[in-house]
């Protein structure tokens, strides 16, 4: 088959070669997913569009209110900026999560999003930071939040000819961190039986002020979990086995080769509160 690799240097190239070349075509950023797939013979993309050519996609902006991630950066170079980490070290942890030292020089976590997985890491911790999507394509720009941009198992909300630009997050206020954990079978390079992202903002009494937990590979899209019931008390043992239940029956988890039902449902609860309780600490250090 005739496969052609375009490189476009513009946001406005990129979609239009998208749009002109419809479901011929496939946006390529770090490739870690696509490449596989495209090699086990599931997808057949005649034309693939190079993302990384594009500067705004591989931009990274800490600004005074905000931090702008370009969608295509690698996730290993994230890894590299102290101040990002310590900005947001639960959205850092799942980044490091991600396969090996060689896939991060690649993968992005615009790919992360886009490719839609329910155990994909980043989707939680992106989620509890409230990340918002900006997205490009031939009707101008519109943004989402995270939380609505995944739609299921391997869907998203991007329509024909569009592109994930940027994930845009608010920089923490005072006493607010968040935390990342994922349990998979083997040490590394599996993915995810049940991933938890947290964050917590406390009052300066140490109480909780908000509590939120989004739950990964449990449900046909990142969860999230209500923790109304957290706010206004100490966030102690009493507490954290509060959420660690809301976790578990918020869970949707299937059966198969990682793990049963129960098991995911039970991992959920204990993940959510371990999470949890590191944002915790890490808020109260922020004060
Ligand atoms: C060995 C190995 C281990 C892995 N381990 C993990 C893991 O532990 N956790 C985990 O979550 N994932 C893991 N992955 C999956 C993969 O590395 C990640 O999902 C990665 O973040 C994908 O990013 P990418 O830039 O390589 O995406 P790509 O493969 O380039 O793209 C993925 C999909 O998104 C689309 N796309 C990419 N960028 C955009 C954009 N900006 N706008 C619109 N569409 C876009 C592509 O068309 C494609 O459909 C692993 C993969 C491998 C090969």
């Amino acid at each position: 088959m005739q496969r052609s690799f375009e490189r476009p240097q513009t946001l406005e190239q990129a979609i239009g070669l998208l749009e002109k070349h419809g479901d011929a075509a496939r946006p390529l950023a770090g490739g870690t997913d696509l490449l596989v797939q495209m090699r086990a013979g599931l997808l057949r993309p005649a034309v693939l569009v190079d993302l990384k050519g594009i500067e705004e996609l591989m931009s990274l902006e800490l600004g005074a209110d905000e931090v702008v991630i370009g969608a295509a950066h690698s996730t290993a170079s994230l890894r590299e900026n102290a101040d990002l980490v310590a900005l947001f070290p639960g959205l850092l942890e799942a980044a490091e999560l991600i396969g090996s030292e060689q896939i991060q020089g690649r993968a992005s976590l615009g790919g992360n999003l886009c490719n839609g997985s329910p155990a994909a890491d980043t989707g939680p911790a992106l989620a509890v930071v409230q990340a918002v999507c900006e997205i490009a394509g031939p009707n101008g720009r519109r943004t989402l939040p995270v939380a609505e941009f995944l739609t299921g198992p391997g869907a998203t909300a991007l329509g024909v000819g569009e592109i994930l630009v940027s994930l845009r997050i608010s920089r923490p206020p005072a006493r607010a961190a968040d935390a990342y954990l994922r349990f998979i079978p083997r040490t590394e390079m599996d993915i995810a039986v049940v991933g938890a992202g947290a964050w917590v903002r406390l009052e300066a009494d140490g109480s909780c002020a908000e509590a939120r937990l989004s739950l990964g590979a449990v449900g046909p899209t990142v969860l999230p979990v209500a923790l109304d019931a957290l706010v206004g008390g100490p966030i102690d043992d009493a507490a954290l086995a509060t959420a660690g239940e809301a976790a578990s029956a918020a869970a949707r988890p299937i059966d198969d080769k990682r793990g049963t039902i129960a098991y995911r449902r039970q991992v959920s609860g204990v993940l959510a509160r371990r999470a949890l309780r590191i944002a915790a600490d890490r808020a109260a250090q922020r004060s």
